[in-house]
């Protein structure tokens, strides 16, 4: 099969949060299936074209209201396998940020992404590469199957049979922008309705991706339930639910050899399942890297974009509790401007206790798995979650609250059969949060069931092979409706 993978961001080139991961390593492990996979994201200031050794394959005009702006396409790769293919255009894409700053999102993020959706087709007619599936991911990439529908009808012009998939990593950013952008995006009038792409009066790039794309997936199974509720749906429920039929939940899985404490440059001492001992090296380097007393009390660890859907409002509420059982925190995170006030100041009310570090810097969250005994997501919602699985890899026992993709990946410890891989707790509150703490706590002083919790988690297969092989189910599928969407 012939794929393309559109996405606005993949490790190694560009990341702000778990989209990257995925589209950095799905393709490569649905390549090692023996497909062609080739993958198209932005070419962004942070691409760096010497270090990626870029090379300049295709120049082309893409549509955009009622004029055409030049679209140079770089060429580099992403491990062995895949093709990646980046959209260059300085005016939309040479910037410090990937879709905003901290104060907000760029205000013209429509035209943005409008103009890297509307080059995927153009990209692949003017390489002359027509795949069997275009696979999109998130809104910024929403309006790919809908493009494909019309302006690319079947056999109109690239990829003329090509089965869209459209998945949704997080349902909370829809993309959503006024109506006089319509205008921009080339698409007629008739599609501005509640039955198309119309979302209470403005545009929803993402409600474009779940409406027109032949099959639809989330990435994780507890996540495409939830998410035909109205408490998780974000208004996109009834359309969710009308498209049941289409929707299919497949887990993330991680890249074992980006997310390897046994070969880490980065971390203080490399440790596995079973040689643990590093780990405790690792520990009393995070200890003295942030300035917290060498001590061998449980240290928990965060590593998050700061947004109200992390559960930092919860975490800030039960900290008075969470000091009092005697834990060492430490987070790194970067987000919202009030939550880098809320931590540096709760940071500084403890300060041989707590340690924030507001950025965003890998190496320093690789310090953070490798070193901390327990890691935090007590997210509100969490569609998969990246970071539970990449500290169960690195032998820290994720904490974190039944929902999506984590109650779908870390299973509770049971004291009395020593099975389980973390702690998960239920309620959405800074109590249920401290009790699961404290519990954990209490496991985590008994040296021999914590070995064995470390180990079990360590050994879980969160590796992509069991997905890719489902998304290639999936693709089947998807082709074979190709033309079924009206
Ligand atoms: P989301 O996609 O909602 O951000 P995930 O858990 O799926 O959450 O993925 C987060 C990814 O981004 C993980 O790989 C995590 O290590 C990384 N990450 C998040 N914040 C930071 C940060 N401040 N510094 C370094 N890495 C970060």
């Amino acid at each position: 099969m012939k794929i393309l993978f559109a996405a606005s961001e993949a490790t190694p080139f560009a990341k702000t949060g778990g989209l990257a991961d995925v589209a950095g390593s799905l393709p490569p492990a649905i390549a090692a299936l023996g497909h062609d996979v080739r993958v198209v994201m932005p070419r962004y200031r942070m691409v760096d074209v010497e270090r990626f050794k870029l090379k300049h394959v295709a120049t082309f005009y893409v549509p955009l209201g009622s004029w055409k702006e030049r679209c140079d396409v770089l060429e580099g790769r992403m491990g062995k396998n895949v093709t990646a293919y980046f959209v260059n255009k300085d005016i939309y894409f040479d910037r410090p940020g990937l879709y905003g700053t901290p104060r907000g999102d760029y205000r013209d993020n429509a035209e943005r992404f409008t103009f890297f959706s509307r080059s995927v087709p153009e990209l692949c007619r003017v390489l002359g590469f027509v795949p069997d599936i275009v696979h999109c991911n998130d809104w910024q990439t929403g309006l790919v199957p809908l493009y494909l529908k019309t302006a690319y009808k079947k056999g109109t012009a690239a990829a003329p049979r090509a089965g869209t998939v459209f998945t949704i990593h997080n349902l909370g950013y829809q993309g959503l922008f006024w109506h006089w952008d319509m205008r921009l995006t080339g698409l007629g009038w008739e599609f501005f309705t509640p039955e198309g792409i119309e979302f209470w009066g403005r545009i929803s790039f993402l409600k474009a991706g779940i409406r027109y794309a032949d099959i639809i997936t989330t990435v994780s199974e507890a996540y495409s339930r939830e998410v035909r509720t109205p408490e998780y749906g974000e208004g996109m429920e009834d359309l969710l639910r009308k498209r049941s039929a289409d929707f299919y939940g497949i887990v993330n899985g991680i890249d074992y050899r980006e997310w390897d404490p046994a070969r880490d440059p980065g971390i203080a001492r490399k440790f596995s399942a079973s040689r643990p001992s590093g780990k405790a090296a690792c520990k009393a380097a995070l200890q003295k890297r942030t300035g917290l007393p060498l001590s061998g009390d449980p240290l928990l660890g965060m590593v998050t974009r700061l947004v109200d859907q992390k559960g930092i409002d919860i975490l800030l509420e039960a900290l008075p509790e969470l000091m009092a059982l005697g834990v060492q925190l430490v987070i790194l995170g970067a987000g919202d401007e009030k939550y880098h006030r809320l931590l540096s100041d709760a940071a500084a009310k403890y300060p041989d206790r707590m340690h924030a570090l507001l950025q965003y810097d890998d190496t320093r969250a690789r310090a953070i798995y490798a070193g901390c005994d327990l890691f935090l997501m007590p997210s509100r919602y969490e569609p998969c979650g990246l970071g539970q699985m990449i500290a169960l890899r690195y032998g820290a026992a994720p904490l974190v609250r039944r929902t999506g993709g984590l109650a779908d990946t870390v299973k509770d410890y049971h004291e009395r059969t020593g099975r389980g891989t973390g702690f998960v707790f239920d309620e959405y509150s800074a109590s249920a949060l401290g009790a699961c703490v404290e519990r954990a706590v209490a496991v985590y002083h008994d040296r021999k069931k914590w070995t064995r919790l470390m180990q079990n988690g360590m050994k879980q297969d969160l590796s992509w092979e069991h997905s890719a092989k489902e998304y290639v189910k999936i693709y089947r599928k998807a082709m074979k409706k190709v033309g079924s969407i009206q």
